[in-house]
């Protein structure tokens, strides 16, 4: 199996504005995965039927999952089929970022969700691997982090899309009794009713959720922010990493309206940074061009 995770990840000490916290490195789970699709990712490995030949998904375009699935396919020898909303002009042109590394990896990628079909020795998953059987891999994460920590008290903090890494890594914690560790998160995608609506169809037991803290402001998925960029920026010289950038800054966004609750912060770096060149292009065509003039 080419296939291989490099776990335990990390937990390293940083400082950000004067508040020193602890970070899961989940970033450097694997060059070839975007951090936390690594972990869903984990349980298909060794599941697969072997009579399997294609995996079926679908979502954005620029879909950390989708370019995730696609090195899975690519190191399985699987193809790859996925339907993407919509796919603009200029990248259907001139491709980057996931959309491209995609491509490049095999995968056949269709524009409309209207013609989306599952035929035999095919197997659908969920946008965003949001499925049940992402859980085997984030209980490995719960255990690490369990394994890393002592007992004093603390607070978990990740950004959340479909709400999957949240949920079941908050479940994982308290099935393995670490209850000296409290899982917040804050919805990016949609509203908070959204992401639990997204916690229902994984997991019916409401006593497994993590706590949702959210922003006062309310931003669009994937829309442009000049204090996202900023704040993105403001990490990358302070810790001197990179973050992603369609999660994180709301993320840090969140948290810093809500520090008081975070007297020993974990975060954790769920990788996604292979998806930022996209995003980067924008920023600065939005933003760096306008501060010239
Ligand atoms: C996919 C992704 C998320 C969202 O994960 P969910 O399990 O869908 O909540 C957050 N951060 C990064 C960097 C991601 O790639």
């Amino acid at each position: 199996m080419p296939l291989i995770f490099n776990t335990p990840t990390p937990l390293e000490q940083y400082t950000f504005r004067d508040k020193t916290f602890l970070l899961k490195r989940d970033d450097l789970i694997s060059q070839d995965f975007s951090g936390n699709k690594a972990r869903k990712i984990d349980w298909y490995i060794d599941n697969l039927p072997k009579s399997l030949t294609t995996i079926v998904s679908y979502g954005s375009v620029q879909s950390n999952a989708m370019y995730s699935i696609a090195k899975f396919c690519n190191l399985l020898g699987l193809n790859f089929r996925y339907y993407a909303n919509h796919i603009p002009n200029f990248l259907k042109e001139s491709p980057i970022g996931n959309y491209k590394m995609a491509l490049d990896l095999g995968a056949d990628i269709i524009e409309g969700y209207g013609s989306l079909e599952v035929g035999e020795n095919e197997l659908y998953i969920k946008e965003g691997i949001a499925t049940k059987e992402a859980y085997s891999g984030i209980e490995k994460l719960a255990l690490e982090i369990i394994e890393q920590l002592d007992s004093k008290e603390y607070q978990l903090f990740l950004p959340s899309g479909t709400g999957t890494t949240a949920l079941f890594l908050a479940k994982a914690l308290k099935v393995h009794g670490a209850d000296n560790i409290k899982l917040f998160t804050t919805p990016v995608v949609g509203s908070k009713e959204y992401l639990l609506e997204q916690f229902r169809e994984l997991e019916a037991d409401e006593n497994y959720y993590p706590t949702i803290i959210d922003t006062k402001k309310r931003y669009h998925f994937g829309k442009l922010y000049r204090e996202f960029y900023l704040l993105w920026l403001e990490l990358q010289n302070e810790i001197g990493l990179e973050f992603d950038m369609l999660y994180d800054p709301k993320g840090w966004m969140a948290l810093f309206e809500h520090i008081d609750k975070f007297d020993n912060l974990v975060y954790i770096h769920q990788g996604g940074i292979l998806g930022n060149a996209t995003m980067l292009e924008r920023y600065k065509r939005k933003y760096d061009e306008n501060s010239k003039k």
